[in-house]
């Protein structure tokens, strides 16, 4: 099997496999409860908290936990909504965001407030000062992701948040960090972000979990209410071993960021270079962008056909966003790929564990799709 569908999920690495097995064997006391075996889970999720904080280089008082990125995004907007969006009913996103950014914000412009989605420009890329100037005295959130998760794009959120922050300093800024977290080498400083959504399963650890770093000094209301843990920010018994399979996963990337960024340039650059001579496949590429996401177009080929094709042949991709199944992808188009172009571009993203011998072995088989699949009649015209 060749997995480039990392960008979807990860398979768990080993420590975090270990971990989640462990705290459901051991460790499945209630941290909330005040005996021993409730401390011991408690002291369990902290522990990942101070991890996740390390991280980001924050203090683990930063980090609050989730079922997922989604759950972080939908905090991060709704709760930004219920308290500065009590009187300024501006919100500023892009047109390429994730739809658990992009669905809370159609919700809210359901309900009163105004969004302004800024789009590449002429050059296929993201100016940063379309998104300073987007954002007014009306505004009370700017809502960016890091990476594009469908094309790898890197967006440059870094430099119009600290613009936004010196016009508007009482602006919310957040940042769906999920596809550049231990990717990229980010901090909760250099994002000039108040609020980070993180994700467990895009870096190995497990699914159905995650975390929102809320700066120090930012009020964060809750969405569902209960029991009051995370600090009243996120009720509900916390998934203590998914929450500690995601703190060792963390703690494992952690060892090797570089190393496997190094990797990740390695592979995408081969994918490159080998794809340059093959007619009618192209890696879309920008100013800016991660290795670990590559977006193919193989003209005249419908990505579906080509993905079934592939995965007969063991080799696993995405047809643009696993998020948006079946859909036309949004995101594309905002990015200015012509329909043709939407409808044969596959997404590809590697983890540590690909290698060069895959690529071969992906091109290898895109060459024999573009014969066969003339030959069966499949290509469009
Ligand atoms: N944002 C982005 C950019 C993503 O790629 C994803 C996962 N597809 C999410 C948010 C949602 O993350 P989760 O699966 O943890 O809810």
């Amino acid at each position: 099997m060749i997995y480039f569908d990392n960008a979807a999920t990860t398979k768990p690495c080993d420590e975090a496999v270990k971990a989640v097995s462990d705290a459901l064997k051991t460790n499945w006391s209630n941290p909330s409860s005040l005996h021993g075996l409730g401390l011991k889970a408690e002291q369990a999720v902290n522990s990942a908290r101070e991890i996740i904080a390390k991280s980001l280089d924050t203090d683990s008082e930063c980090i609050y936990f989730t079922s997922g990125a989604t759950e972080s995004n939908n905090l991060a907007i709704f709760s930004t909504a219920k308290t500065i969006g009590r009187h300024k009913k501006k919100i500023v996103t892009t047109a390429i965001e994730h739809p658990s950014v992009l669905q809370p914000i159609k919700y809210l412009e359901e309900n009163g407030f105004e969004a302004v989605y800024v789009k590449p420009d002429k050059s296929g890329e993201i100016n940063p000062a379309d998104i300073v100037s987007a954002v007014d005295d009306n505004t009370c959130l700017v809502t960016c992701q890091l990476v594009n998760n469908e094309t790898g794009y890197i967006l440059p959120i870094s430099k119009a948040y600290k613009a936004i922050k010196r016009l508007y300093p009482k602006v919310i800024t957040h940042c769906d960090c999920v596809q550049g977290f231990m990717k990229l080498n980010v901090s909760a400083n250099s994002l000039n972000s108040d609020l980070i959504s993180l994700s467990g399963h895009k870096i190995y650890g497990p699914k159905g979990v995650g975390a929102l770093y809320v700066k120090k000094g930012v009020r964060v209301l809750p969405v569902n209410f209960g029991g009051g843990q995370e600090k009243g920010v996120r009720s509900g018994t916390e998934a203590v071993p998914n929450i500690a399979g995601f703190g060792v996963a963390v703690e494992a990337f952690s060892k090797s960021i570089d190393k496997r960024y190094e990797k990740m340039c390695e592979l995408s650059n081969y994918l490159f270079k080998q794809t340059e001579t093959v007619e009618g496949v192209k890696v879309n590429k920008f100013s800016e962008s991660s290795p670990y996401i590559a977006s193919v177009t193989v003209d005249n080929i419908k990505s579906e056909t080509l993905l079934h094709y592939l995965e007969q042949n063991g080799i696993y991709v995405s047809s643009g966003s696993a998020c948006s199944k079946g859909k036309k992808s949004g995101v594309l188009k905002a990015f200015g790929y012509d329909d043709r172009a939407i409808d044969s571009t596959i997404r590809l993203s590697f983890s540590y564990e690909n290698k060069m011998s895959e690529i071969d072995e992906f091109i290898k088989q895109v060459k024999n799709a573009q014969a066969e699949l003339v030959k069966i009649g499949q290509k469009r015209n």
